[in-house]
């Protein structure tokens, strides 16, 4: 007899695993083993954009954890399943394989996810399986923040991050952590050689990560790499010692009233250094869990209560991990977002361009505006890019270019290390004014303002567009207007590929038409 539990691809780790707990005291109690299994899907990989980086960071993440878990006596195996509809009838046919009849695991509030969950239940009905999913990726579960005067589920961040502190300070257990799980009792290790000997892959074929080395070096995983990186950033003084290469600092300063998260409040918004905590990748791969990251962050506020409030780096920080429970919530409570359709349907009639060439342009770095290229480069080369900057690029796709939101969110869940489908619709819904903002379609981003606010130096223009290392603001944020035309020539740097202002002038009259107002 056994117990299994699937982790999936948003659950990879074994502190503070609510479905990963459960699976393991059940054991402990009716003295099993508990055998931990993964399943690969490329179709799936294709039918979600997944992006090759993520795969290869879930693929190091579980070979770290195979070799953490085998310690404990504890399989971790993996394989792989051609047919994604498959999926549900083979690890049925696993659970039945080792003569288990309890399969736990957490919940993946995707759509898709949720369907495959459904059939898994009900083959497992036919067979006789218990499954038992847990609520676990976000603190407060879907559903559960409602509105006061109409009781359904908010649809501003305001009104959610309101409801949200109502429970969690009525009922605190929404954060309480569970602990690491300890080891197997397995007697007989030879019944599980096979799952112990296999190993997990270095690739997935058709996901091969062209720039692993990088990304190894970027993305660092380890038994102990999330946490340390969340305590850099709650606990040291360490913008200048931090480098892309090095996200953990080295030589850091430990000074908890200078840290980061303290001077987040002011800093947040600024391009160069490291003004936030580069943990998204790891919250998005579940390396850690949000209650870890929002619990740990409350540990150092003062005089309050919960600290989530805009005043304080540790309140600022807290309520931007609680937009990832947000944009979560907006995902199960209206799915249809994440089937391409707009959050607020009176947008769906937006008339969009379809310039191929301007596509490529943006994603490649090179539309003339310097912010929005450095920014595309630092995306592309390391798979990441700030929030602000986000914001930025996904502006300029849907307002100057007119580009079809749909496109952005595709592109940045190919080449993101940290894709999180909730955060990355909910971002480009935002942008795009299709989505929950409250000041949705005439909010427009200047590439010149959010250069001088985010980049104010222009080291981080410099930094990623060597070419114009030698123009110093204000010429850096727009050179093809500042220089002369041989200047600019020389430069090899292209020309914007709209003009602001008539970009700006269509967007508000194609989203106005949208709306029935011209
Ligand atoms: P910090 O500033 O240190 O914040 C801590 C954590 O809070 C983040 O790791 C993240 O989990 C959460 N968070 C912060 N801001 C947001 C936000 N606006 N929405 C949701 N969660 C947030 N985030 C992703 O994790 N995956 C995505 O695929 C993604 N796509 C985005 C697409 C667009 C167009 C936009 C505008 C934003 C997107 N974000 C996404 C949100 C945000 O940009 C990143 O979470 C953040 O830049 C990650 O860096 P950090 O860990 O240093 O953040």
């Amino acid at each position: 007899k056994s117990v299994v539990f699937w982790m999936r691809m948003h659950d990879l780790r074994i502190v503070d695993s609510r479905g990963l707990t459960i699976a393991y005291e059940y054991a402990k109690e009716h003295n099993i083993p508990l055998i931990i299994i993964h399943v690969f899907s490329p179709q799936d990989y294709e039918a979600h954009d997944r992006s090759c980086r993520r795969i290869d960071f879930v693929l190091r993440k579980l070979k770290s954890l195979k070799e953490e878990l085998e310690e404990m006596n504890i399989p971790l195996y993996t394989f792989t399943v051609e047919q994604r509809q498959h999926i549900p009838q083979k690890v049925i046919d696993f659970v039945k394989q080792y003569n288990s009849k309890h399969l736990y695991g957490n919940i993946e509030y995707e759509i898709d996810e949720l369907f495959r969950d459904m059939q898994l239940i009900n083959l497992a009905n036919e067979q006789e399986v218990e499954v038992q999913l847990e609520h676990d990726n976000m603190v407060v579960p879907p559903f559960k923040v409602l509105t006061k005067t109409t009781s359904k589920p908010p649809m501003t961040f305001t009104a959610y991050l309101k409801g949200w502190q109502k429970i969690v300070l009525e009922d605190p257990t929404h954060r309480d952590e569970t602990e690491r799980i300890g080891a197997n009792n397995i007697s007989a290790k030879e019944d599980y050689k096979a799952l112990f000997e296999k190993q997990v892959p270095d690739e997935i074929a058709g996901f091969e990560c062209h720039d692993k080395d990088k990304m190894r070096e970027l993305w660092p995983v380890g038994r102990t790499t999330a946490s340390e990186i969340l305590d850099r950033f709650l606990h040291y003084k360490n913008r200048e010692e931090a480098t892309e290469s090095t996200p953990l600092g080295e030589g850091a300063e430990k000074d908890d009233r200078n840290s980061r998260i303290k001077q987040y409040a002011d800093g947040r918004n600024i391009t160069t250094g490291e003004t936030t905590s580069k943990i998204s990748p790891y919250l998005a791969s579940g390396q850690i869990s949000v209650r870890q990251c929002f619990n740990r962050a409350q540990k150092l506020k003062s005089g309050y209560n919960m600290d989530i409030t805009r005043e304080s780096g540790v309140g600022m920080w807290s309520q931007e991990v609680i937009w990832k429970d947000f944009y979560q919530n907006v995902l199960c409570v209206q799915p249809r977002v994440s089937m391409g359709h707009p959050f607020l349907r009176q947008y769906r009639f937006v008339e969009w361009e379809y310039n191929q060439e301007h596509l490529d342009a943006w994603h490649q770095g090179k539309t003339g505006w310097p912010i929005v290229d450095a920014a595309m480069r630092q995306l592309t080369t390391t798979g990441w890019m700030h929030n602000r900057m986000r914001m930025t690029v996904a502006s300029y796709l849907c307002k100057d270019l007119m580009l079809d939101w749909r496109e952005g969110e595709r592109i940045f869940a190919k080449e993101l290390i940290d894709h999180d489908l909730g955060s990355n619709n909910g971002g480009w819904q935002w942008s795009a004014g299709t989505g929950t903002d409250a000041q949705p379609y005439f909010r427009i981003f200047n590439p010149i303002s959010q250069s001088q606010k985010a980049d104010p130096s222009g080291e981080y223009i410099h930094h990623w567009l060597p070419e114009l290392r030698d123009i110093k603001p204000p010429a850096l944020f727009e050179p093809s207007k500042h220089l002369s035309k041989n200047e600019f020539q020389k430069l090899n740097y292209p020309k914007p590929l709209v003009d602001h202002k008539f970009a700006r002038d269509r967007a508000l009259s194609r989203y106005k038409k949208a709306l029935g107002k011209e």
